[in-house]
């Protein structure tokens, strides 16, 4: 069939915030950069613009493609009825919970994608021209990074990132190995933790004209371990670059590379986000070899970090099954007294194919009117082992309020801009707030519908 344009949709539920969204999708920036330049493509994300309105604009030459993760896919679902309506006749979704749980993607997609889709996308374009399509495209095959998807300049120019959206996501690292209870990550990224060529990346820092940036890495602080010498090698290119800052999420572990934390810190990195997960020792099964639950090893490692004026986020879940109520007000505690610069504090939240959901499936353990909208990390969506749901949500709620107080985020923030030097503070303050600010507004949506 002749494409009259592509269409790929990124849902999303938090709108402008301050003037910009909070992000574009680097997956659907790298998929629209694989389609042929004689084929028009367009990104349309809700959060910069609701999109319900444009896709009653698409017909049946259309090609519309949707990514997706647990929490978005019934707006994912939302989104293919009406533009089935305005005449579309192939919907093809990909993303995160289409690779974790096809079959309840394929009730209501044409095609659906599972894995990456860097190798299968431009074969649907193809197969979709030749009326050749397939339901079900799979890419589980982790392959080399090296060369895959570079973006066009066609695509940066038409998402123009700096004007409407707040981060600039950025991938270095793909994978990771550990296989915490909870995480998706083996499953969507694969479990062998693979590179991006150097020169790649910092090719495409300068195309995009980049200052700043977050990666989108699952755990970009394995490569300390994995891979030292690819890691000061990336570090090295990246001093010499114009950066303002960039941040990623990691483990632990980073704080026993202090000449790599050196490097890192003349490479522009400002901060870390540290999954601990638990201060709960007896959580350490859970959470796959990267931490024990122990407070002592994390106030070191937060240490070891900062010394190098770097900053530090620590990630907490709570809701394990050894978890009660105590262990929310020991995390409180714990980021009262650790030196941290922002904290996020968030619902176990059991996500398909995770061996945490599995268990739970075998104890009967969902709570069944909790669809995935409220996958959201912000509401408890089964029964705990040792709490009551009730005692589990007033507790949070208790715990968060403290967490996420105006005081709380402004003596975080300050601690963090006080140890950059009096010249650089304008530039970081924002940085400084911002990401409590976020945890805050995740907090949030759990009184945003009914719980
Ligand atoms: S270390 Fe992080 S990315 Fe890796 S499996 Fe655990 S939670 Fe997921």
């Amino acid at each position: 069939m002749e494409i009259r344009k592509i269409v790929l949709i990124q849902p999303g539920r938090e709108g402008r915030i301050f003037g910009k969204a909070p992000a574009a999708s680097y997956t659907l920036m790298r998929l629209a950069s694989l389609v042929p330049d004689d084929i028009d493509v367009e990104i349309w994300h809700n959060d910069w613009e609701p999109v319900e309105k444009k896709l009653r604009s698409l017909g049946k030459h259309d090609l519309v493609g949707i990514t997706a993760k647990t929490l978005e896919v019934e707006q994912a679902e939302h989104f293919a009825q009406i533009a089935r309506e305005a005449g579309v006749e192939t919907i093809v979704v990909g993303g995160n919970h289409a690779t974790l749980m096809p079959e309840d993607v394929k009730r209501w997609a044409d095609v659906v994608v599972t894995g990456e889709a860097y190798r299968t996308w431009p074969k649907i374009i193809a197969d979709f021209q030749n009326d050749t399509l397939q339901p079900h495209y799979d890419d589980t095959e982790w392959a080399d990074l090296k060369g895959v998807a570079p973006l066009t300049d066609r695509v940066i120019n038409q998402v123009d990132e700096r004007r409407r959206f707040w981060t600039p996501m950025m991938e270095i690292t793909r994978g990771c190995p550990r296989n915490c209870s909870f995480c998706t990550a083996i499953r969507v990224s694969g479990q062998k933790m693979r590179f991006r060529p150097v020169e790649e990346i910092v090719e495409e820092i300068e195309r995009r004209k980049l200052d700043r940036f977050f990666l989108t890495d699952d755990n970009f602080g394995l490569s300390f371990i994995i891979d030292p010498e690819y890691t000061e090698r990336l570090f090295l290119a990246l001093e010499k670059l114009p950066l303002r800052g960039w941040t990623t999420q990691a483990e632990m572990a980073v704080s026993n590379h202090p000449d790599l934390l050196k490097l890192a810190k003349r490479a522009h990195l400002d901060k870390f986000f540290i999954g601990f997960e638990s201060v709960n020792p007896d959580n350490w099964r859970e959470l796959g070899g990267k931490s024990k639950g122990l407070i002592k090893q994390y106030q070191a490692s937060i240490k070891g970090i900062q010394e190098h004026g770097i900053g530090v986020v620590g990630l907490f879940v709570f809701g394990f099954d050894n978890d009660t109520p105590k262990v929310m007000w020991d995390t409180w505690e714990f980021g009262k007294n650790s030196g941290l610069d922002s904290m996020s504090t968030t619902v176990l939240t059991p996500y398909p194919g995770t061996p945490f959901r599995n268990q739970l499936l075998q104890e009967d353990r969902l709570i069944p009117d909790k669809t995935w909208r409220y996958y959201d990390t912000a509401h408890v969506v089964y029964y705990p082992k040792q709490m009551t749901v009730p005692e589990f949500e007033q507790e949070y709620d208790k715990v968060c309020r403290a967490i996420y107080s105006p005081y709380r985020i402004a003596q975080r923030g300050l601690r963090a801009l006080a140890r950059h030097p009096i010249r650089r503070m304008p530039a970081k303050a924002f940085g400084s707030f911002s990401t409590d600010y976020g945890y805050r507004r995740t907090f949030a949506w759990r009184h945003a519908f009914s719980s």
